[in-house]
């Protein structure tokens, strides 16, 4: 009987040991999601699933995006668009709808996700064209997260608003596939790209910070740096991918401020925002940028968790501002290296 209990537990000592000893070995893979590259890598020692797990948090980011993107007309949102009133039992997009509103009241209004008619007015993507003031002055009459009416699962749009979430969602997907991964895998270490929003967790193979490289907002495909980090949010909003310049040579780009009706003329070319939650950080890089590097300094320093850097040019030259927590230093190859206090 000894023998046998003595047994038992050398063999689970034996299973706990090799689980530990189990090497973690990276997977990745990138495609098309959300209407933009989505990348995955992570670290897991189930070399038999790795393939699986890969094909279901692809297929989940395509059913997301077809529950909360405005752009497709089936959604739930689209849905909710068009009858102006609905009950959503869905709680991804009841979860984004009020995270929306929480952090549209947080940044007074500079990310609003009830632009919808102002947005569709400008329609950047595919106009090269400044829409009149009429029509922009009237687009802003229709805004406001004050017209969006929650009662339990029930949801109402006054005031003839609509809602685009555009600045949020594919944050707010990336946090559901972290979720996946980590719930019902057991995934820790792990890095998810979609177009620019990442979501880091821990650390890369278990071991050293991620090292996530931060675009150059003037020059195509060159990076300004490279941060490490572990465990966080990192998203940039910037003016630099998606816009037409006018024949005065203005540029007009996606990010619209919402006090004029214009795309925001901050001095800002590119923000980046790490925070606990890649929907927080998506929202708050569009609001930062509309802020300003100052105004938007001012309001990073004083949230709990947030952290920002603002790239512009004065006179120029470039100029880099970030949070007190960000160290930064220059490296040989003229890169800036940031770390995270
Ligand atoms: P992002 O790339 O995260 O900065 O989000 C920009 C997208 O969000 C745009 O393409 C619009 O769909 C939408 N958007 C533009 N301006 C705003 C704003 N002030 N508040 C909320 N959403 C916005
Ligand atoms: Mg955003």
């Amino acid at each position: 009987m000894l023998i046998k209990r003595a047994l038992i537990v050398a063999v689970a000592a034996f299973l706990l040991l090799s689980c530990r000893a189990g090497e973690l070995k990276r997977y990745n893979r990138s495609g098309s999601a959300m209407g933009t590259s989505l990348t995955v890598i992570f670290f897991t020692d189930d070399s038999k699933r790795a393939n699986e797990i890969m094909d279901e948090l692809f297929i989940l980011a395509d059913d997301l995006e077809n529950r909360l993107s405005t752009k497709k007309a089936e959604s739930i949102l689209s849905e909710l668009n068009s009858k102006r009133e609905l009950v959503i039992k869905d709680k991804v997009v009841l979860e984004t709808i009020k995270e929306s509103i929480e952090l549209a009241k947080v940044t007074d209004g500079r990310f609003d996700p009830s632009l919808y008619h102002l947005i569709k007015l400008w329609d950047i993507e595919n106009n090269s064209a400044v829409p009149g003031e009429e029509a922009i002055k009237d687009r802003l009459s229709h805004r406001g997260v004050e017209g969006i009416i929650i009662d339990g699962n029930h949801v109402r749009l006054e005031n003839n608003i609509k809602l685009d979430l555009g600045a949020i969602a594919k944050g707010k997907i990336i946090d559901e596939l972290a979720r996946r991964l980590q719930e019902r895998y057991h995934i820790d270490n792990f890095l998810i790209n979609g177009g620019g929003d990442i979501r880091l967790g821990g650390r890369y193979g278990g071991l050293r910070k991620w090292k996530v490289a931060v675009a150059d907002p003037y020059n195509n495909g060159e990076i300004i740096g490279l941060i490490e980090l572990e465990n966080c949010s990192i998203v940039t909003s910037g003016n630099y991918e998606r816009y037409f310049i006018d024949e005065k040579g203005d540029r007009y780009h996606h990010i619209i401020d919402p006090e004029t009706g214009y795309p925001s003329q901050s001095g800002v070319d590119s923000v980046t925002v790490i925070s606990d939650s890649t929907s927080r950080s998506d929202a708050l890089a569009t609001a930062l940028f509309i802020m300003g590097s100052e105004a938007g300094l001012a309001f990073a320093e004083k949230q709990k968790d947030t952290e920002a850097i603002f790239i512009t040019k004065v006179d120029n030259k470039i100029e880099i501002k970030q949070t007190e927590r960000i160290k930064s230093t220059l490296n040989n190859e003229k890169k800036w290296n940031f770390t995270l206090e």
